[in-house]
C-alpha cells in the first residue's frame, strides 16, 4: 500500500499568517522515504478547534521500530557516528535550521492547527526556539573534545567522548516541534542516529520535518520518524534490543513504564523528563505588577499545558488579598479564542480526551472542599476552551495540591515566613521549576537555594534559555537537556590508556 498522505487548505484560516496549502507524505519516515507502516495501521488527527477530523497518519508497530532501528543502525556504523566529520554534521544542522526559518509560517501553522495553541505563540516559542536549538547544538557538533590525564612519566591516558549509537526518543503533544528538536538535536550534532516517536495526538509537524531533513541533505537512516500508539510503537522502542539509549519525555506514570522496559530488556541508558507541579513564591516585598504579571503566564502559557506550569502560587499573608484581586483581573482579562485570531492568547485543550480530565480535576477540587475563586466552567458554549481558573483554601493534602492537572488552573494558599514557603513548595514529588519574586537579592539567593528544582526563575516565570540546562528533581526526571550538559547524556566516554615504558608486568 501506499503511505498516507495530509491535505490542508489555509487560505480560509482566519487571521493573518501561512496563506497556502500543505500537502505532504505522512508515512513513516525510514531512511529518507516515506513509507507505509506493515500492517497498514492509521490514527486519525483531530482539529481540537473544530473538533473535525483533519487527516491520518500511518501507525506504527513493533515490526516498522525494527525496520527502523536497522536503518539507523546501518546508518550509524556506516554514515554517520565517527564516519561523519563533525563539520559536516554542524552544516547539516545549521542547513535544516536555515529551512525551518524558511517555512516558518507553514510549520507555525500547522503547530497550531493540530495542538490549538495560538498561531502567534507556535511561531514565536515553538519554531523560534526550534531554530534556535538546531544552530546552539550545531555549534557543538566540531567542539566535543575529550582530556589527557597524565597519569606519569610512562603512562598517559586519554578520553574520547564517543556517540552512544542508536538512540531512541518518544515525545509529548504539548511542545511538538520544539520536544522534536530538543531530542534530535543534541543527538544528531554528537554522532548518534534516531528514531523518535512524536505523540499520536501531534505528529503532523514532525512529518513535515522529515521533508526538510531530506531537503538537507542528511543521509538516509540519520533521522527516522516512526509516528505510532504510546503502548505499541513507544513500548516497542523503550524495550528494543538494538537501541542504546531512550530519551523519554511525558507523564512521570509512561516515564516508570520506560524506565522498566529500558532495565527489562537491554539496560539502555535512560533520560527522563518528566511531569511537575511546580511552585511561584510571592514574598511580601516583590514588584506586585511584575509578579502578578508572571504568574499569570506561569499559570496559563500554552493553555496551561507546559511541564514547568506555575501551578502552586502561594502568595506571603500581607500582599495575599491585593496580590489575589490583581491576579484575578490579570487572569480574567486574557484572550481566548480560536488560535489563528492574532489577539488570541489561549486557545483549546489539546483533546476531548484531555479538556475531560481537566475538568474532571475541577470536579475533585471542589468536591475536597477547596473554593472556586475564577472560573471553574467551560468557555463559551462549544469547543474545549476553559476559563482560567482559581483554586482557593487549597489545603497541602487536596488532590488540586499535589497532581499535575495540566490546564488553566491553580491553586493559592498563603504562607506568613520564608521557612513556611521553602516547606510548602518542596512538598511534592515532583522538582522540575519554581519561580519566587522578592525584591531582597539575599532572601532571593537563599530561597534559590533551598528549592528542590531543576530550573529556578527569580523575578519571572518560564523564561528558559536554549543555553542554560533544563531536567527536573525528584519525580520530574533524570538527566539535562539544552545548554553543554545535554551532551553528556549523548555521549559515552571511553578511557585509553598508552603504556610507554618497556618493563614486563610480571
Ligand atoms: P504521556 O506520558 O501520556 O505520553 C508521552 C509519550 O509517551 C507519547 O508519545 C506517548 O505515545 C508515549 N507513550 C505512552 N505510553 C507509552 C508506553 N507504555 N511506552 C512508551 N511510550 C509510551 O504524556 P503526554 O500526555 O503526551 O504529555 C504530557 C506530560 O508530559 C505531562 O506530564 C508533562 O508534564 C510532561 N512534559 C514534560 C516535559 C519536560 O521537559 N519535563 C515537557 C513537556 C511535557
Ligand atoms: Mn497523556
Amino acid at each position: 500500500m501506499s503511505p498516507p498522505s495530509f491535505e490542508f487548505d489555509f487560505n480560509s484560516a482566519p487571521g493573518g499568517g501561512f496563506r497556502g496549502r500543505s500537502f505532504f507524505s505522512t508515512g513513516l519516515f525510514i531512511n529518507n522515504e516515506f513509507v507505509d507502516a506493515v500492517d497498514g495501521n492509521r490514527i486519525g488527527i483531530v482539529n481540537p478547534t473544530s473538533g473535525k477530523t483533519i487527516g491520518i497518519v500511518a501507525a506504527a508497530t513493533e515490526k516498522d521500530v525494527d525496520i527502523a532501528v536497522r536503518a539507523a543502525r546501518e546508518a550509524f556504523e556506516q554514515r554517520w557516528g565517527m564516519k561523519a566529520p563533525p563539520t559536516e554534521r554542524r552544516r547539516l544542522l545549521n542547513r535544516l535550521a536555515d529551512l525551518v526559518a524558511e517555512n516558518a509560517d507553514e510549520l507555525s501553522a500547522l503547530e497550531a492547527l493540530e495542538n490549538g495553541k495560538a498561531l502567534i505563540a507556535a511561531k514565536m516559542m515553538d519554531v523560534e526556539g526550534t531554530i534556535g536549538i538546531l544552530r546552539y547544538f550545531a555549534g557543538w557538533a566540531d567542539k566535543i573534545q575529550g582530556k589527557t590525564i597524565e597519569v606519569n612519566d610512562s603512562k598517559l591516558a586519554y578520553t574520547r567522548h564517543e556517540p552512544i549509537g542508536v538512540v531512541g526518543q518518544i515525545i509529548p503533544w504539548n511542545l511538538p516541534l520544539g520536544m522534536f528538536t530538543v531530542k534530535i538535536a543534541p543527538a544528531l550534532a554528537t554522532g548518534n542516529t534516531v528514531v523518535i516517536k512524536p505523540s499520536e495526538w501531534t505528529p503532523l509537524t514532525a512529518i513535515r520535518m522529515c521533508e526538510l531533513i531530506k531537503e538537507a541533505g542528511f543521509p538516509k537512516g540519520v533521522i527516522n520518524v516512526v509516528t505510532g500508539y504510546g503502548d505499541t510503537a513507544g513500548a516497542a522502542i523503550a524495550s528494543h534490543m538494538d537501541i542504546d539509549k531512550v530519551a523519554f519525555t511525558g507523564s512521570s506514570l509512561v516515564g516508570r513504564h520506560v524506565m522498566k522496559a529500558a532495565a527489562a530488556s537491554n539496560l539502555k541508558r535512560v533520560t527522563l523528563e518528566l511531569g511537575g507541579k511546580s511552585p511561584n513564591i510571592i514574598f511580601q516585598d516583590a514588584d506586585l505588577d511584575r509578579a502578578v504579571s508572571w504568574a499569570a503566564f506561569g499559570a496559563l502559557a500554552n493553555q496551561g499545558q507546559l511541564c514547568i506550569a506555575g501551578s502552586r502560587v502561594f502568595v506571603h499573608e500581607d500582599i495575599y488579598d491585593k496580590f489575589l484581586a490583581a491576579f484575578t483581573e490579570k487572569m480574567k482579562s486574557v484572550r481566548i479564542g480560536d488560535p489563528f485570531l492574532p489577539d488570541t492568547f489561549q486557545g483549546p485543550q489539546v483533546t476531548e480526551t484531555h479538556f475531560n480530565r481537566i475538568m474532571n480535576y475541577i470536579e475533585i477540587g471542589k468536591r475536597e472542599g477547596a473554593t472556586v475563586h475564577l472560573g471553574g466552567e467551560r468557555y463559551g458554549a462549544e469547543g474545549l476552551y476553559i476559563q482560567p481558573t482559581i483554586f482557593t483554601d487549597v489545603k497541602a493534602d487536596m488532590t488540586i495540591m499535589k497532581e499535575e492537572i495540566f490546564g488553566p488552573v491553580v491553586v493559592i494558599a498563603k504562607f506568613s515566613s520564608d521557612e513556611e514557603a521553602v516547606r510548602m513548595a518542596n512538598d511534592t514529588v515532583y522538582g522540575l521549576a519554581a519561580g519566587l519574586f522578592t525584591c531582597d537579592v539575599s532572601r532571593a539567593i537563599s530561597v534559590a537555594n533551598q528549592l528542590k528544582a531543576g530550573t529556578v526563575w527569580i523575578n519571572c516565570y518560564g523564561a528558559s534559555s536554549l543555553n542554560a540546562p533544563f531536567g527536573g528533581y525528584k519525580q520530574s526526571g533524570i538527566g539535562r537537556e539544552l545548554g553543554e550538559y545535554a551532551l553528556e547524556h549523548y555521549t559515552a566516554v571511553k578511557a585509553v590508556h598508552i603504556n610507554m615504558s618497556a618493563s614486563p608486568p610480571i
